[in-house]
């Protein structure tokens, strides 16, 4: 228990706790953004549903700026037309005419990037946490390798894009996991990075001094943990010396792992192994590790990855978005496998909408319904927040997802007057909350103590979005 006195103390006529709601609950809010057991103290009733918020565990901020920037065909269309790299082909294959795919997003992406500097991220980050906090996410993980000016010198200081987003994340009021990327060649066959890639770039002893620069600004609201961009952009050899160094022995550890057929196949061919059959030869995976995009994986990877107790970093939004393919749930989920979610390149904001996909890919693949709910009787709605909750939790590295006393109070609060809830009781509300419509259900949201949206308003919200509105229109206009 902490022994910080209540602020505040809250009753909800429905709290969700690992084994479900719990009636009639009371609960106080210490200085310290801890949930307290409630004492005779004065009780504000919140609302009739409340949850806790949900961890996002994977995201480029940057990206956000240009969601739906790449959505018409062919280069000709990109609004951000590639000058450098128009040959760079997809690993392994010959790219075709007019053939979009991740690899050709990519580029729209890298182009993009260009424009990018701590200032313009600062600014993008801001509006995109105030609205992650709006659509019930409370923490984030950003994957981040945009480090250094565009022609790759570092700037002064060299982490100060992450200070960017570690000043967002403050300006906004959500919990950060940061976790500065490690990038280093531009394939498996150890090419150098390409003159867009070169702000990505480190060499290990480098991004060693910036992960204990970071380190120093851990708060109850930072953590630093560490990522591996892949296994294309970190040599054997670096992911070794990583792995050894004291540094790394503690936090989550983040890598993107199987999102593309084309990556899979340029792994068998240099390494002689699947991605996730790789790392799991040359590295102890354990809880700790957070694999993102393990998109595409044998049973038998599927079957390793749910007993090392990693998390599935699954982004369904963004996955769809690229075509990536679909993740095995079913079986994962039967194997007792730990996941959570991402918005990754944010072409969507809604932790709703990634759990209704990452369900609804599964229902067209195989033509049946409720396949998450793996028990008669189990809510889909409820087994995909539980799993993402916990997933999330454990790849922020952070005491989040739960309810109870000593924790983080970051939660939400669904909106009582919604239409949609009218007649819902502990049995449908939560599926009701993912499945049903397109109006947002969250009202309130509290991180660490704090309230940060009140009646659907961010406290912020209007200098954050008018800066990200002359910043998004500064970078148009090239
Ligand atoms: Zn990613």
């Amino acid at each position: 228990m902490s022994d910080s006195a209540a602020i505040a103390q809250f009753k909800a006529d429905h709290l969700w706790q690992a084994h479900g709601w719990q009636a009639d609950a009371t609960f106080g809010v210490a200085a310290d953004g801890r949930l307290l057991t409630p004492t005779d103290a004065p009780v504000e009733t919140l609302g009739r549903w409340v949850l806790p918020g949900m961890p996002n565990l994977h995201s480029h901020a940057f990206q956000r700026a240009m969601a739906g920037l790449a959505e018409r065909r062919g280069h000709a269309g990109a609004i951000f037309p590639d000058r450098e790299d128009q040959k760079a082909a997809a690993p392994g294959r010959t790219p075709q005419k007019s053939e979009d795919n991740f690899w050709s997003w990519r580029e729209t992406m890298y182009a993009f990037a260009a424009t990018i500097g701590p200032d313009e991220l600062q600014a993008i980050a801001a509006q995109l946490y105030v609205e992650m906090l709006k659509a019930g996410y409370t923490s984030v993980c950003e994957f981040h390798y945009l480090h250094h000016q565009p022609d790759g010198t570092p700037y002064a200081p060299p982490e100060a894009m992450s200070l960017a987003l570690i000043e967002a994340a403050r300006e906004a009021g959500i919990g950060l996991t940061l976790l500065p990327v490690l990038y280093m060649s531009g394939g498996f066959d150890g090419r150098a990075l390409s003159a867009r890639q070169r702000r990505f770039g480190h060499a290990v002893d480098a991004w060693l001094r910036l992960l204990e620069t970071l380190r120093r600004q851990q708060s109850d609201e930072v953590s630093v943990g560490i990522a591996l961009h892949s296994l294309r952009a970190v040599p054997e050899p670096a992911l070794r010396e990583v792995l050894a160094s004291e540094l790394a022995a503690s936090g989550p550890i983040h890598i993107h792992i199987a999102e593309q057929v084309g990556e899979v196949q340029d792994c068998l061919a240099t390494r002689g192994a699947r991605p996730v059959e790789w790392l799991f030869d040359h590295a102890a995976v354990d809880a700790r590790w957070c694999l993102v995009h393990a998109t595409h994986l044998t049973a038998a990877e599927t079957a390793q990855l749910a007993r090392s107790g990693a998390v599935a970093g699954l982004c369904p939004t963004t996955e769809a978005n690229l075509g990536d393919g679909l993740f095995p749930l079913a079986d994962y989920l039967d194997a007792g496998g730990a996941l959570g979610i991402g918005s990754d390149s944010h072409i969507s904001i809604s932790p709703v909408e990634e759990l209704r996909w990452l369900e609804y890919g599964q229902r067209l693949a195989t033509r049946h319904r409720n396949i998450a709910a793996r028990r008669e009787g189990d809510s889909v709605g409820e087994t995909l927040w539980r799993a993402a909750l916990r997933g999330g939790a454990r790849a922020a590295g952070r005491s989040l997802g739960e309810l109870r006393a000593d924790a983080r109070a970051d939660l939400i609060v669904l909106d009582d007057a919604s239409p949609l809830l009218a007649a819902r009781d502990a049995r449908s509300a939560l599926d009701s909350f993912l499945f049903a419509g397109n109006t947002p259900l969250v009202r309130d949201v509290m991180v660490g103590g704090r309230w940060q949206v009140r009646g659907f308003r961010h406290r912020d919200e209007e200098r954050i979005a008018a800066r990200y509105r002359s910043v998004v229109a500064r970078l148009a206009g090239g």
